[in-house]
């Protein structure tokens, strides 16, 4: 006699099910993530460079009682302390009931968006106008940035050791700047009465416009970029040759907006990576003290690869973690360090794409993160046939599962590699974390436009990557 089978019953039992977090949340825990995001759009709108998000990231890390590391004499189980790299990296920490040989739980976003710099010399006039050189930074689609509206960030070193801050077009009453685009009229390379095609935007076409008023001389040359340094000189005391030892980067002036009639996804600049730097530190202020020390880090430079003394791999992070071992038990050793590495985990708090229905051709259905269906663990990156990415092993990928499970409002998508295989790809920090040996994945918020001027996010997705993020702190 063969017992019957309750195939429905099995299906529950043995199939995942994906189902978004509107589906899976009561009405509560809907408001609360509306609620996270409000406070997530103002840091948004405040920490538009790598620069602005450490000083905001600093201010908030003080109203939770986190104390610079260099005014610590020694460090004890509850303290929470922070270092500041360059004023472009910011590490945080909070010590926990064990040293650091029992291993540390690291969340670490980066800070630092897709943007257009200010090339070294870049004021120069054409046709009675005046413009900046800018070049680009990061992965951007050239043809998204003109015809927007930009504002200026940055800072300008001056001869007289004087550094001066720049933002401007980012209030209503302020200028804004922008690069200028072909008419379409005259963009049909093939000639008249052709398809227009929208000639290719080169790298050298993204000259920010910043004036036409010329100065009340006829005898001076270049009367409107005179003009332009005799309003920067009167308004900042800068003149041209300062602007070699300056970093004014050029991002979009629009604010963070709810999208939908739902109000359900938010549109701004920068969502990689506030997204989940913001949800990174939020959590971290609010993990309870564990065992193991916790710690936050938000680094610069992972648009252009990590390169460079701001970006993870610089050696900031040893001299971090060895001033804490030093402060907490009195060890100095690097060995310790690594040891210590060795048995803890991280998370690669970064953000990935979203299926986008327009372009479904370039994603492996079966295999890739929705919109609005939660923390977006992608086990590697990287291209090709895996190259130039970490994987996060089995028994990690195992550990992270049973964590996530403590809080059934944890909803989680698994992916690895962002495209169809040979698609394309893409990086993170998690490999840098890796090669020191750490188990890392990354896991983050799934986006639409990603390096565009605008990127779009789902509330659910920010308000998950909050709550998983802490519940991995404290587990
Ligand atoms: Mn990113
Ligand atoms: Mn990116």
């Amino acid at each position: 006699m063969s017992k019957k089978i309750n195939y429905q019953k099995l299906e529950k039992e043995l199939k995942t099910e994906r189902k978004s977090c509107w589906e899976i949340w009561d009405e509560k825990t809907k408001q609360t993530a509306f609620k996270f995001c409000e406070d997530y759009k103002i840091f948004l709108n405040e920490a538009k460079t790598e620069r602005e998000t450490v000083e905001i990231s600093i201010k908030l890390a003080k109203t939770y009682g986190f104390k610079n590391i260099k005014e610590m004499k020694s460090l004890k189980t509850g303290d929470k302390v922070y270092a500041v790299n360059r004023d472009k990296n910011l590490f945080l920490a909070k010590i926990g009931h064990q040293g650091l040989s029992q291993g540390m739980k690291i969340v670490m976003a980066h800070i630092d968006s897709p943007h257009l710099d200010f090339k070294t010399t870049p004021i120069y006039e054409d046709e009675n106008l005046v413009f900046a050189k800018t070049h680009y930074y990061g992965g951007i689609k050239k043809y998204q940035w003109p015809a927007i509206a930009l504002a200026l960030h940055g800072v300008v070193c001056l001869e007289n050791g004087k550094n001066v801050n720049i933002k401007i077009g980012e209030k209503d009453d302020e200028p804004i700047f922008m690069i200028t685009d072909l008419l379409p009229h005259l963009d049909r390379p093939a000639g008249p009465g052709s398809k227009i095609e929208s000639r290719e935007i080169k790298g050298e076409d993204l000259n920010l416009l910043l004036g036409s008023l010329p100065v009340n001389d006829s005898k001076v040359k270049e009367r409107v970029k005179l003009a332009i340094l005799e309003y920067l000189y009167n308004k900042y005391g800068i003149k041209e040759g300062d602007l070699v030892s300056a970093e004014i980067q050029a991002v979009p002036s629009e604010k963070a907006r709810d999208l939908g009639f739902d109000r359900s996804l938010i549109s701004a600049y920068g969502h990689d990576d506030k997204a989940c730097s913001y949800s990174a530190l939020m959590s971290f202020f609010d993990a309870k003290i564990t065992e193991q020390t916790q710690v936050c880090i938000l680094v610069d430079r992972e648009e252009i690869g990590s390169e460079g003394n701001t970006g993870i791999q610089s050696l900031f992070l040893e001299s971090f973690m060895l001033n804490i071992l030093k402060l907490n038990e009195n060890k100095n050793n690097l060995n310790d360090i690594y040891h210590s590495y060795g048995i803890s985990q991280a998370i690669s708090a970064d953000v990935t794409t979203a299926v986008d229905p327009d372009y479904k051709d370039v994603y492996d259905l079966r295999n890739a993160c929705r919109m609005g269906f939660g923390l977006a663990i992608e086990r590697y990156t990287g291209y090709g046939g895996k190259y130039s990415t970490s994987e996060a092993s089995a028994e990690f990928l195992q550990k992270l599962r049973m964590i996530f499970k403590k809080n059934k409002n944890i909803v989680c998508q698994f992916s690895g590699g962002i495209g169809k295989v040979d698609q394309g790809g893409g990086g993170t920090i998690a490999k840098y974390l890796a090669n020191r040996n750490i188990d890392v994945v990354d896991a983050g918020v799934p986006l639409f436009n990603m390096h565009a001027p605008l990127e779009i996010a789902s509330k659910a997705d920010i308000y998950c990557a909050y709550l998983s993020y802490k519940t991995f702190f404290e587990n």
